[in-house]
């Protein structure tokens, strides 16, 4: 396990991500299906709540991967 920093961004895996949506649902603020169909993390100051480490455990692919 990565130990989770608020000084860290979330990074989707593009390439294993099957567009299920979970992390859009559970953390809208942070994840968006953009204009080409993939799904992308939104600028946030600060991607340390719950809600998007709610989603990146809940990916069932684990595409969502800390940088
Ligand atoms: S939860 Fe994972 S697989 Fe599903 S849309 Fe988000 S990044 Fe893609």
């Amino acid at each position: 396990m990565e130990t989770l920093s608020s000084m860290k961004t979330p990074v989707v895996e593009l390439s294993c991500c099957i567009l299920c949506e979970i992390c859009i649902e559970l953390a809208p603020h942070a994840f968006a299906i953009n204009n080409s169909d993939f799904v992308e993390v939104l600028a946030l100051d600060d991607y340390s709540d719950e809600n998007i480490h709610e989603a990146i455990k809940n990916c069932p692919k684990d595409c969502i991967t800390w940088e």
